[in-house]
């Protein structure tokens, strides 16, 4: 018998998340009876469902051998703790930007925890405690662009820049047993290819040659392409300036905060945000990331973007606050949460909702269920109930994609095309309908043969030429 027929090399791919929040996807490498190695990449929050109903109650953290973390959002490092607690003690991998600004996130996490077990029941433990958050952080391993991590013989990892955040990661894992043939699998995390705060770095061309490739690609606008994307963002702010409209912007902590104070700069330079109108800047961890993008040498940020904040410029404190909810000066108020779900924004939308004079800028994705989303189903004057109080929605409440830091349906499929020997594809992190549709895509318009979806009942085991079947949970 040939060492090749002794030793299988695959790699079994289970997704846990349907939808686009709570993104964990379980990875085990067999390659033979005594030699499998798992891992997880990403485990992270749900949003807009309660996050004691996780799905990913049958992970199990002892028998992981690694995790990878591809960027600081917590629809992607928030239950990490979680897995901590439950015992997992080995490396969790992401890049030094992710692993500089990681603690952030996770204090508010706990804020965001106390926030809801103290509205439900006081007595309600929370889902993971700020002890298991210093060890999670102990097991961060910061690990440098392009780097080989060795996992275990001819069994390697390596992280590749994404423009999709500052510090967002695409992960390449290798394996090769013997003379059986390579697998290589790369997860793009969420994807984009710009990103106003960093330099453009493409993936390094030998990644673009690599043999054998299954890809594992997220979908979030699957079923978007980027000419459909409207660019309003700028014309609704003029127009709300110019009607002396009060002003919430909301958007997630990291990123989305930091482009949001980024253009209104831009506006005000260009003389179309009135000089009167004063900006503020609310939600701790979004203060938080802003004085991190522009101080902290370690996150890569363009040394050009380092100076984004407009001019009058305040951040907010509980006191100023309470000032701003209770004045009537011109401003415009920058806030997480980006979903409206958290945060300022628990605070903002119930006081600015019913006030003609106002106006409500979601600035991104707003999931099913979310307070964001059910703002912008609702028609003028239509009463809402938040947190117990009837209220009726008077203030405008827009939204855009534009600012989206995930690439649209073409642009997914042109990259997938830039790869030469792209075996199959994997669909991940995306509404059901969204994954099921962009899998069709790209079976249609690339050379990939096999495309499954992850998230939907079942794990797909994976050979060097691709899919080798799936398997029903
Ligand atoms: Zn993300």
């Amino acid at each position: 018998m040939t060492e090749s027929r002794r030793f299988k090399n695959q790699i079994v791919i289970k997704g846990y998340n349907e939808g686009v929040t709570g993104s964990a996807i379980r990875c085990t490498v067999e390659r033979s009876f005594y030699d499998d190695f798992q891992f997880l990449v990403d485990f992270g929050f749900y949003q807009g469902t309660e996050y004691e109903k996780l799905s990913y109650n049958n992970i199990k953290p002892l028998k992981l051998n690694a995790v990878f973390l591809t960027h600081n959002h917590l629809d992607h490092a928030g239950a990490l703790p979680l897995l901590v607690k439950r015992g997992y003690s080995n490396k969790i991998y992401t890049s030094i930007p992710t692993s500089e600004l990681l603690g952030i996130a996770y204090e508010d996490t706990l804020s965001i925890f106390s926030e809801r077990v103290s509205e439900k029941n006081k007595k309600q433990k929370m889902l993971y405690n700020s002890d298991n958050v210093k060890k999670t952080l102990s097991l961060v391993k910061p690990t440098r662009y392009q780097k080989t991590i060795n996992l275990g013989e001819n069994l390697t990892a390596m992280l590749f820049e994404n423009q999709h955040l500052v510090g967002a990661s695409m992960v390449l894992i290798r394996s090769k047993v013997y003379d059986t043939q390579e697998v290589n699998i790369l997860f793009t995390g969420d994807y984009n290819n710009k990103n106003s705060f960093l330099e453009n770095v493409d993936l390094p061309e030998w990644v673009y040659k690599l043999k054998n490739l299954t890809i594992v690609t997220e979908a979030t606008y699957g079923n978007t392409d980027s000419c459909e994307v409207k660019y309003v963002w700028a014309d609704n702010m003029v127009e709300a300036c110019m009607n002396g409209k009060s002003i919430l912007l909301l958007g997630f902590a990291q990123g989305r905060i930091q482009e949001l104070l980024y253009q209104i700069k831009c506006l005000q330079e260009q003389g179309l945000i009135p000089a009167d109108y004063c900006i503020f800047s609310d939600g701790k961890s979004s203060i938080k990331y802003s004085f991190s993008y522009a101080q902290n040498k370690k996150l890569g940020i363009k040394p050009e973007m380092r100076n984004f904040f407009p001019s009058n410029l305040n951040f907010v404190d509980n006191k100023i606050r309470q000032t701003l909810l209770h004045s009537h000066g011109k401003r415009i108020i920058v806030s997480t949460s980006g979903m409206g779900n958290f945060g300022p924004a628990r605070i903002y939308i119930p006081e600015m909702l019913p006030n003609e004079n106002c106006v409500i800028h979601f600035s991104g994705y707003t999931a099913k269920g979310t307070l964001g989303k059910k703002l912008q189903e609702q028609s003028y004057g239509e009463p809402i109930c938040i947190s117990g109080i009837t209220i009726p929605r008077r203030a405008e409440v827009l939204n855009t994609t534009e600012f989206s830091a995930h690439a649209k349906a073409d642009e997914l499929i042109s990259f997938i095309k830039k790869f030469s020997d792209v075996r199959s594809v994997l669909v991940t992190h995306g509404e059901p309908e969204v994954k099921e549709k962009f899998a069709k895509r790209v079976a249609k318009e690339t050379s990939v043969n096999k495309v499954g979806v992850l998230g939907n009942g079942y794990s797909y085991r994976i050979g060097p030429y691709g899919i080798i079947k799936s398997i029903q949970d």
